[in-house]
């Protein structure tokens, strides 16, 4: 072999050297992401996603993180029937996405016969060292977080999943119901008299309760509970001190990047589903406004950290919300009122509570006006009073005067409902980042799990 010919092998082998990834050939078989953040709208069909569009657009002259995610990521239209329904609850939802499995309705990541535990996502990414953070404006023991890191043959057994919770580790945990973690001697609802709180502390967590200590907490694990019950509604946050779900989710990006190995977190706008159950359109676009937020943080940290599966979609929708299009005074559609919509300064929650039990038609319309600025006839009050769509149709209306409230307001709001419950309407589901070109076309929720798994390269 000629000199030359030596010479020019060597610079083809360095040349070919150059051309494989930093590491060497066993660096191929590293999985495509890093981290893996999945943001769940509880009840956020499309209705509740395109009330929020419209909002936001023309109202607040933005638009929606969410919309920037459909256009420069990828987007599917998801089905999400279960083993035993058509229509799903947070349990069973949470659970095939969380297992891959299709699951029977209120249990938690438990097979069919409620008793076999299913690994779920969140598992598996802690057996391969990731971090792992569950964030919800729910309670942190509902169905939608707990499906994530606990089983459970039925989701009311809270008590139970609080203790799974911290006993799984994760190095985030935020949201309400406080209850769940302490004995009834202090105020709580644990009837085994320990305190879950003082446990979590020594193991090492900190426990914060209020936004103020969240943003003074260090860097490590965290339990957040900003609430005995659920955390507020938006609309109802800022007589609280509780934290929103983009600051909750900032912190735990924080936090939770700090592994050099990566993460799995959930982060869940919990309430979007309460506001729909009870029909009222001004909490439930405010809180899926506030889901989006945290969308747009989530996208943020995916800018500086590109190694991330960034997952954006909905278990379910909620109360087959309708963007109806008459006014009182309309002959042709006018759509949603916006400024109504704007001027809301309380929940329906509230104001139930807030008129209490036997109201007068007179003491509701003082209410009505006073959180929505709205007059409401003498008619329309008194169809409050009596209660009179939850007497007609209790099957799809059980609640106490607000099914009924939000009946009379649909030419105020030009918002209808058809249910007080969920429905088995598709749901979207966004992606970007390494793994989300799986993503596209009709999916099941089953597969968002594969989507996930394969993402982080899990067995
Ligand atoms: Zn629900």
């Amino acid at each position: 072999m000629s000199k030359r010919l030596v010479r020019l092998m060597a610079v083809l082998f360095a040349a070919a050297l150059l051309l494989l990834p930093p590491g060497g050939p066993a660096a191929q078989t590293r999985p495509p992401a890093r981290n893996v953040i999945i943001l769940i709208g509880d009840g956020m069909g499309p209705s509740q996603f395109g009330a929020a569009w419209i909002f936001s657009n023309r109202a607040l002259k933005k638009d929606l993180h969410m919309a920037e995610l459909m256009k420069n990521g990828r987007t599917a239209y998801l089905v999400n029937d279960t083993a035993d329904a058509i229509v799903t609850e947070s349990a069973a939802a949470a659970g095939q996405i969380a297992t891959g499995q299709r699951m029977v309705a209120l249990t938690l990541s438990m097979a069919a016969d409620r008793k076999t535990p299913v690994k779920t996502i969140m598992e598996m990414a802690r057996e391969a060292k990731l971090a792992t953070g569950l964030v919800t404006t729910s309670g942190i023991t509902d169905a939608t977080p707990a499906a994530f890191a606990a089983h459970a043959a039925i989701r009311s057994d809270e008590e139970s999943v609080a203790d799974q919770e911290l006993k799984f580790g994760a190095e985030v945990l935020m949201g309400g119901r406080r209850q769940f973690f302490l004995p009834e001697s202090a105020g709580g609802k644990r009837n085994d008299g320990r305190n879950l709180l003082k446990e979590a502390q020594k193991a090492g967590y900190t426990v914060v309760g209020t936004a103020e200590e969240l943003r003074a907490a260090p860097d490590g694990k965290i339990l957040g509970l900003f609430n005995m019950g659920n955390m507020s509604y938006e609309i109802d946050r800022a007589a609280t001190a509780e934290p929103s779900l983009a600051e909750m989710a900032g912190s735990a990006l924080r936090i939770l990047s700090k592994n050099e190995r990566g993460f799995f977190v959930m982060i869940e706008g919990g309430r979007i589903d309460h506001a729909a159950h009870r029909n009222d359109a001004p909490a439930a676009i405010r809180d899926t406004l506030a889901f989006d937020e945290a969308v747009g943080v989530a996208m943020d940290f995916v800018k500086m950290n590109p190694s991330t599966l960034l997952i954006v979609t909905a278990d379910h929708e909620t109360g087959g919300m309708a963007l109806i299009g008459n006014s009182k005074k309309s002959e042709g559609y006018v759509g949603m009122n916006l400024e109504a919509i704007q001027k809301a300064k309380a929940s329906f929650e509230w104001m139930a509570a807030k008129w209490g039990r036997n109201p007068t038609p007179e003491r509701i319309r003082e209410v009505v006006r006073q959180a929505l600025e709205i007059d409401l006839t003498d008619n329309e009050a008194r169809t409050v009073a009596d209660d009179t769509i939850r007497k007609l149709d209790p099957y799809n209306f059980s609640s106490d005067y607000v099914h009924s409230l939000g009946f009379v307001l649909r030419p105020y709001l030009r918002v209808g409902w058809g249910s007080q419950t969920h429905t088995a309407s598709p749901l979207f589901l966004f992606g970007s980042g390494p793994g989300s070109e799986k993503i596209g076309g009709l999916m099941h929720n089953t597969e968002i799990f594969t989507v996930m798994k394969a993402a982080l390269g899990l067995k």
